[in-house]
């Protein structure tokens, strides 16, 4: 979780929405990311996409069967259905979020019948920090003139 929130940090400094994740197969990491949808022009550049797809990519594999995947952030609609598609196992994350997020908040996309793979959710992982990375980012983005 430490490592997703460093992700976060980092995609902050690089003016970036601070989310960060990190993929782990048997006790080692094996992708970490964090948010590049303003560098990248891309809207899907999240931070649990990008990480899903640079675990898949370096384990060569579709899917991540057995794999966890820490955010710092609750995951979004589209980043809670990679998630799934992924086969996660266990899912860890920092902050609710209560107008973004569709694990908890939102659609609770795995508590949904067209949902076919649901991972363990463990929410309120390093919240506070989470929470504050976020906060401060905003505050900061607020105040440049
Ligand atoms: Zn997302």
């Amino acid at each position: 979780m430490e490592m997703a929130l460093d992700e976060a940090r980092a995609a902050g400094e690089r003016g970036e929405v601070p989310i960060g994740a990190v993929v782990v197969l048997d006790g080692a990491v094996v992708a970490r990311a964090g948010n590049r949808t303003r560098e990248l022009n891309d809207v899907t550049a999240h931070a649990e996409v990008a990480a899903i797809r640079r675990a898949c990519e370096v384990l060569g594999k579709e899917r991540l069967v057995g794999a966890d995947l820490y955010v710092s952030l609750e995951p979004c609609t589209m980043c809670a259905a990679a998630i799934s598609f992924a086969r996660i196992r266990r899912l860890y994350y920092g902050a609710e979020d209560p107008k973004g997020g569709a694990v908890d908040n939102g659609v609770r996309f795995y508590a949904q019948p067209t949902c076919h793979h649901a991972p363990e959710v463990y929410s309120g992982l390093n919240e506070t920090e989470s929470a504050d990375i976020l906060r401060t980012f905003f505050v900061e983005k607020r105040e440049l003139p």
